[in-house]
């Protein structure tokens, strides 16, 4: 039973995949921990592809055993289609150690899961209490929640962790929004019953296909268990207006465009109205501050073709926490060295790939049929999510992405 605390040590804003592996880690250290979410839960969450790297956070917080017993969909790769070229990567291929399967997740049931393993560990929390003001201090950080019934409480904590991703609360309250440097795209997107015929689909991966015109305009086709599929299409907003303006319309006519993808789900039925969301990309111009971090898409979010967003909620979750664990005990902590610049360093690596991917110079390289098994596993790890190990030369020097470009191109 989830209990009030006025005074906890760590005060978590939201109980997404950051909060609640944050929340887990620390409430599992011997803190007293609240966090206090905006919705109820189970709730619709967009991000439905995980990948391998994140695995470690969710055995870290000791919530694995649960995500495995979920029924959840097994996922080992990721599959690309352009016109008639389809390549796959194996997660088992990869450069990297460590975990090469995930899961996919309708995010409602999954983010309940983890918030409920949390809650399991100690983690107090509340929902439909949204944040409305937050003071820092590196002392006594403070915020105030208003309930559903409009009543207002304050809390006092030792430290604030901002987990409210796309929310983005404390970037905003504190005014440290910065414009991303990518273009503002948009998705389309819902779930189908897809019908698809088991030999025509490896349900194990991710597929993303490619609009034979427009190589920036991209579809993910995310398979869940029970022959349910995400369908979303990314394109650049002002492309996407040239079509018709009924969102379900816009998104079939987009698919019918992609003579593969449309084959494939010739037989599918819509089971969700189509959605959309634009100007996701977003940035801060800190990932820290007086008594307070920022989590997950709560600092950075670049963009959703790699699927690395919960990997990097995750990963974020995880290097705060144990950050927070030394400062708690009364060591010294340096948030820029330990933390920024180390977690920037993963998300630089996919902002790289994710830039080569709208020019083309990615495509043009995992298209490529000739390329040594050395190189397919080390671009294996990026998309497996292990952008953090600098062992791999295209995390150290992402720059050979362009000679690598380069010589496919060339042959
Ligand atoms: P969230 O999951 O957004 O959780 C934040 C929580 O904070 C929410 O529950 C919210 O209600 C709560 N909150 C907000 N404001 C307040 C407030 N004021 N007070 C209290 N609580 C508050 N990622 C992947 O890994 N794989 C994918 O396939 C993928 N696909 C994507 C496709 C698209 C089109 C987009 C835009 C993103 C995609 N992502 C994907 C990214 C993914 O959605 C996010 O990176 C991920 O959900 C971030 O987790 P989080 O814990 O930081 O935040």
């Amino acid at each position: 039973m989830a209990k009030w605390l006025e005074n906890p040590d760590i005060l978590i804003v939201g109980a997404g995949p950051s909060g609640a592996i944050a929340g887990a880690l620390l409430a599992r250290k011997g803190y007293s921990v609240m966090t206090l979410e905006k919705q109820t839960f189970p709730r619709f969450s967009i991000g439905e592809s995980l990948l391998p790297q994140c695995m470690e956070f969710i055995e870290e917080a000791g919530m694995l055993e649960a995500v495995n017993n979920a029924g959840l969909q097994y996922k080992n790769g990721a599959a690309f289609r352009r016109g008639d070229t389809y390549t796959d990567f194996d997660f088992s291929e990869k450069f990297t150690p460590g975990w090469g399967n995930t899961f996919q997740v309708q995010r409602a049931g999954f983010d309940k899961l983890l918030a409920d393993e949390s809650a399991k560990s100690g983690n107090n929390i509340f929902y439909e209490q949204e944040i409305i003001a937050v003071t820092p201090d590196a002392q006594q950080p403070s915020a105030v929640s208003r309930a559903i019934d409009g009543s207002e409480k304050t809390v006092r904590a030792k430290f604030i962790l901002d987990a409210s991703g796309f929310g983005r609360v404390l970037p905003r309250l504190l005014n440290l929004n910065k414009p991303s440097e990518f273009p503002v795209r948009q998705a389309y997107f819902t779930h189908v019953m897809d019908n698809i015929e088991p030999s025509e689909f490896d349900r194990h991966k991710i597929l993303v296909s490619v609009h034979p015109e427009f190589k920036d305009v991209w579809f993910w086709l995310i398979p869940f268990a029970g022959g349910r599929c995400s369908l979303g299409v990314v394109a650049s907003q002002a492309f996407l207006d040239r079509y018709p303006e009924d969102p379900e319309i816009k998104l079939r006519q987009l698919v019918k465009e992609t003579p593969a993808l449309q084959h494939l789900l010739r037989n599918a039925e819509y089971a969700m109205p189509v959605r959309s969301i634009v100007g996701y990309a977003a940035d801060v111009t800190s990932l820290y501050g007086q008594g307070y971090a920022l989590l997950g898409n709560a600092g950075e979010f670049l963009d959703p073709v790699f699927s690395s967003g919960v990997t990097i909620a995750m990963k974020s979750a995880s290097m705060a926490a144990n950050l927070l664990d030394r400062q708690l005990q009364g060591g010294s902590v340096d948030w820029q060295t330990e933390y920024a610049k180390p977690l920037q360093a993963g998300v630089n690596a996919f902002r790289m790939f994710v830039e080569a991917w709208y020019d083309g110079r990615f495509q043009d390289i995992i298209f490529y049929q000739g390329q040594s098994p050395e190189i397919r596993g080390m671009i294996c790890s990026i998309l497996a999510g292990y952008a953090w190990d600098q062992k791999n030369p295209y995390v150290s020097e992402p720059r050979r992405l362009n000679t690598l470009a380069e010589i496919c191109r060339s042959n």
